[in-house]
């Protein structure tokens, strides 16, 4: 287990990128600054000279440019709640940095998403069976990992899933009866998606096959978020999409807690809360979008080799560098299963899992079981 563990105030702390560049290791900008002897004693000196509005000009001297921290919560970018925090001491440059991350994940979600008939995806799953197609190296390259990510998960990430799940329709309370499943079945395999680097295109090896990055998108979007933040210099920050959160620094001293909540209990009840600096935390859950049925709960992680919802545990909690990772690992348990899931968890280097089992109970990988 690579991993670069340091004790915070609230135990141990969980860090697990290691950024080669510019590391803001400065402590915060003092309101005031501290006062040696000499000057305590030149400002009582000056206290019974001065009146109050000399005092407030030299107040005003110390004061540091509103450093402080900027957060923003939006809805409705890739159909979730997108939060991004930051330590500023220039809030016009947060806001406008703020923008940017947004405009970014606003550009992700018309090239990704499957509900716009115009996204690149979308025009994908309606060319790509009739022959190769020439697409963005941003959309390639996501679709490299994402076959990536199949094979390190024996096939249980895959986003030909949709080749099925386009059927299904959590929010209305719809999925497709058995005869649909069998026939749309044979489409969803990740080795039916053909890409050809050199040509940057992709091609499907049969009719019928769709692809979806629900599963990744999230993810990808925070990274590129946090480069944007890095890239204008910030050095402290956090920003999530739903249920895919990534953090670059600390809060001056202590890790940024993140909770991870109790799959049965109301939003707000958590389970654990976990101390992290530098690092991505992706949670999967059933609670997220289901309905039930003759008390069958449907959900919307789909098992690629049944079409099902994949019910085998209640949530999955990734840990790892990358919130494209941690997404798209978080999937792996439903899947497979805790044990299974947690032997492929356990053998990916920089990678932690908590697992909620069906019966509640809370399973650790190897990296965290002497933390919690
Ligand atoms: P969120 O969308 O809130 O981030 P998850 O990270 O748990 O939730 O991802 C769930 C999404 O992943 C589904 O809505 C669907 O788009 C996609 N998905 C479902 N099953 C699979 C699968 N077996 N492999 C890859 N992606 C999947
Ligand atoms: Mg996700």
């Amino acid at each position: 287990m690579n991993l670069t563990a340091s004790r915070g105030p609230d135990g141990r702390v969980f860090r697990r990128e290691r950024s080669s560049s510019r590391r803001d290791t400065r402590p915060p900008r003092p309101l005031l600054k501290p006062l040696d002897d000499s000057s305590k004693r030149q400002f009582n000196r000056s206290k019974s000279r001065c009146r109050g509005p000399f005092l407030v000009f030299l107040l005003s001297l110390a004061l540091p440019a509103h450093a402080e921290w900027v957060r923003r919560v939006t809805d409705g970018i890739m159909g979730t709640r997108i939060t991004v925090e930051l330590w500023s001491e220039d809030k016009t440059k947060a806001d406008q940095a703020i923008d940017a991350v947004l405009d970014e994940m606003r550009h992700i979600d018309e090239s990704m998403s499957t509900y716009k008939p115009t996204s690149e995806v979308s025009l994908v799953n309606a060319n790509a069976a009739a022959g190769p197609m020439h697409i963005t190296k941003e959309l390639f390259d996501l679709l490299t990992t994402a076959k990536e990510y199949s094979v390190l998960t024996d096939g249980a990430f895959d986003i030909t899933y949709a080749s099925v799940g386009y059927m299904y329709d959590f929010r209305k309370h719809i999925r497709p009866d058995e005869a649909h499943i069998d026939e749309a079945l044979p489409a969803v395999n990740y080795r039916h998606l053909l890409l050809d680097p050199k040509k940057q295109t992709v091609q499907f090896s049969q009719k019928g096959v769709r692809i979806d990055l629900g599963g990744i998108a999230k993810g990808y979007s925070v990274d590129r978020g946090i480069d944007v933040l890095k890239a204008r210099g910030f050095t402290r920050a956090y920003v999530s999409a739903g249920g895919d959160s990534r953090i670059i620094g600390d809060r001056f001293g202590k890790p940024w807690m993140v909770g991870i909540r109790d799959p049965r209990k109301p939003p707000g009840e958590v389970i654990t809360r976990v101390p992290l600096v530098d690092a991505a935390i992706s949670t999967s859950g059933d609670y997220e979008r289901f309905f039930e049925e003759n008390g069958v709960r449907y959900h919307h992680i789909i098992d690629p080799r049944t079409g099902h919802s994949a019910s085998k545990v209640r949530s999955a909690t990734i840990i790892g560098p990358y919130a494209i990772r941690t997404d798209g690992l978080s999937k792996t348990a439903f899947v497979l299963g805790p044990e299974e899931a947690m032997k492929i968890y356990n053998r990916i280097d920089d990678i932690d899992a908590i697992i909620v089992e069906l019966d509640g109970t809370v399973i650790y990988s190897k990296g965290l079981e002497q933390a919690h």
